[in-house]
């Protein structure tokens, strides 16, 4: 299996992984965004050219991020706006000068941070993050205790092409934008990474894993693939990182 990936720091501070692909009909290091998935792949005649791979694609960083960035536009955390929070649509609003941001129930919810308007799409961008740790702190070490693994550590990023990743040290990584999708899909990224503990592949056994943890999986990954885009839509380029 061809799953090695190639990570680096684009200029925005955000995170790139590139999936590193082998084609011994190519000529020379190939880069390019896939246009469904929004992954950048790099592809190489063989194997031996991983090295000369990353330099290369460490020096297109900031060409990946534009093209990945691209599209959609940037939907600002500002009030007024509505955000899905853990699926379901919230209304952005600013009740006062003081207060913790939080949620409130109603019609429509609402995600409401009082305080300066400089810093609240930062607030908000905190506050998901928090919630995001939160989730998958606790779907993390249900699926873990299913499958008798120990993470090692959990981190929140804003990775752009990928929603987990998980390193042979134990490290889960995950992207604070799957508090945006629906609590299964959330469930579904995090039984994925907590089986990589186990099968750092894709395999027939991977698959067996992440069924056994968290049951038929294909409607969470179709989901994936068609709204990944749209939740990267949400937050500003300038304070996502992080
Ligand atoms: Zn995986």
């Amino acid at each position: 299996m061809n799953t090695r990936r190639i990570d680096i720091a684009a200029p925005s501070g955000s995170e790139l992984s590139v999936l590193f692909r082998v084609n011994p009909r190519a000529k020379r290091l190939i880069l390019r965004v896939d246009p469904k998935t929004q992954s950048p792949v790099v592809t190489a005649p063989s194997p031996r050219h991983y090295k000369a791979a990353e330099k290369f694609v460490q020096s297109k960083a900031g060409w990946i991020e534009n093209q990945i960035c691209r599209q959609p536009d940037v939907i600002t955390l500002e009030p007024g706006i509505e955000i899905p929070v853990s699926g379901e649509m919230h209304l952005l609003t600013q009740s006062g000068a003081r207060g913790r941001t939080r949620q409130i129930e109603g019609t429509p919810p609402q995600l409401d941070s009082p305080g300066a308007d400089i810093t609240y799409s930062d607030r908000v961008l905190r506050y998901l993050k928090m919630k995001a740790r939160e989730a998958l702190n606790e779907r993390v070490d249900v699926h873990a205790e299913r499958l008798a693994v120990d993470p090692v550590k959990i981190t929140i990023r804003d990775t752009r092409s990928r929603w987990g990743s998980c390193s042979s040290k134990g490290h889960l990584n995950f992207s604070w934008r799957l508090i945006l999708a629906p609590p299964q899909i959330l469930d579904y990224v995090a039984a994925h990474e907590v089986a990589h503990l186990i099968e750092m592949n894709h395999s027939d056994d991977f698959w067996a894993l992440v069924e056994k943890s968290y049951g038929p999986h294909k409607n969470a990954r179709n989901w994936l693939k068609q709204n990944g885009r749209l939740l990267h839509a949400y937050g500003s380029s300038g304070s996502a990182g992080g």
